[in-house]
């Protein structure tokens, strides 16, 4: 069923429009991250959704009501941001209780609701700290449970995991994605952190300059980016410009593509890193060149290859299932080859 509705919402800082008629609809539990590069609009619509900043046009409706004017105290969302915002003059068992003392429930459901928090979020023995005694990761923590502690509608999360080291970023976001299902919350986490988004949402909307570019699951996104921008903002991608031949084929060396397209079009082929293998001997290479950097990357040794025909190298992710790594030297000359079947094919239209 669905929960949010976002129609057409447009947002203008003076002359500057920062949202340029977004629309999308967000399903009852449903996990989004929303995900672009700093500046694509991403705060600027999670704010629009929490009624902190309003659109300029355009309409939002949560659970079927029309919240497009509405202040943030009518609206039914606990938000976390990256920087913790608990009180620091209160203690952690306050902070969470916050919300809760606001609506006047008995002292005992308090106590009771806050102590199951507190376990929930994995601190159970914690509630006389103050924020400052505690770790960023631990801070984090609390700021989800006070979030959460009135059993909002929605969760909106603004980057709640930027401040925090890579390790307690990790597990953090496992928690949070557990607590998310086991709580069935509609959940809209902001990140610019692709890995991020692909681990935990279940749908991501990939923005650029105030618009969206794609909508889907992580695994969509990633297999089948629909604009060469969602294509190299999520993971590592290979570019080739090509031209069709005058019988509508596309080529990359001796491969062809095993589609045809219009005669003379102009396409770019794209390619993920771990889809380039090392060509057989006998075998007609896409590409020839030499290598120039070699990067250990634990599962994989990443080279990147210059080719003459490129500007930026190619990069190609080699594993110790597929050939010897221990030959591979910076210098050496080496023949490419791909998959042409799992190439994606982008017209000139859309890049
Ligand atoms: P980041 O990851 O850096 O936070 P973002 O995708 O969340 O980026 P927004 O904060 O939504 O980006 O900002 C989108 C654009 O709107 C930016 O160009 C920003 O400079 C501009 N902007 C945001 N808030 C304001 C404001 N209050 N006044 C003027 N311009 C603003």
């Amino acid at each position: 069923m669905t929960y949010l509705t976002i129609d057409n919402v447009v947002k203008n800082f003076g002359d500057f429009r920062a949202l340029k008629g977004v629309s999308l609809t967000v399903e009852e539990g449903e996990f989004i991250c929303f995900l672009g590069p700093s500046g694509c609009g991403k705060t600027t619509l999670l704010r629009a959704i929490a009624g902190l900043d309003l659109p300029s046009d355009g309409r939002i409706e949560q659970a079927g009501r029309d919240i497009t004017q509405a202040p943030p105290e009518q609206r039914d969302f606990g938000i976390v941001f990256q920087s913790y915002a608990l009180f620091p003059n209160l203690t952690v068992y306050q902070n969470i209780a916050f919300g809760l003392e606001n609506l006047r429930l008995p002292r005992a459901e308090i106590q009771h609701r806050v102590q199951s928090l507190l376990e929930t979020i994995g601190l159970p023995d914690s509630g006389n700290k103050y924020p400052g005694q505690l770790s960023g990761g631990q801070q984090q923590r609390v700021a989800l449970a006070r979030a959460i502690a009135l059993s909002p509608g929605l969760l909106l999360l603004d980057e709640p995991l930027s401040a925090l080291d890579a390790r307690v970023r990790v597990q953090l976001r496992a928690e949070i994605k557990r607590l998310q299902r086991e709580l069935k919350v509609t959940t809209i986490m902001v990140t610019h952190d692709q890995e991020e988004a692909l681990a935990m949402a279940d749908r991501i909307v990939v923005m650029n300059h105030g618009d969206i570019e794609q909508i889907g699951p992580p695994e969509e996104i990633y297999y089948q980016p629909a604009t060469p921008f969602v294509a190299r903002f999520i993971g590592a991608m290979n570019f080739h410009a090509t031209v069709a031949d005058c019988d509508g084929r596309l080529s990359l060396g001796k491969h062809t593509l095993p589609r045809q397209v219009a005669p003379g079009s102009r396409h770019l082929l794209a390619w993920r890193p771990e889809l380039t293998r090392l060509a057989d001997t006998g075998e007609g290479p896409a590409l020839r060149g030499r290598i120039q950097q070699l990067s250990f990357l634990g599962a994989f040794i990443r080279a990147e290859v210059a080719v003459d025909s490129h500007p930026e190298p190619i990069l190609a992710d080699l594993s110790a299932r597929d050939c010897d790594l221990r030959r591979l030297q910076p210098g050496q000359e080496i023949a490419l080859a791909l998959p042409m079947e799992h190439t994606h094919l982008f017209s000139e239209a859309c890049t």
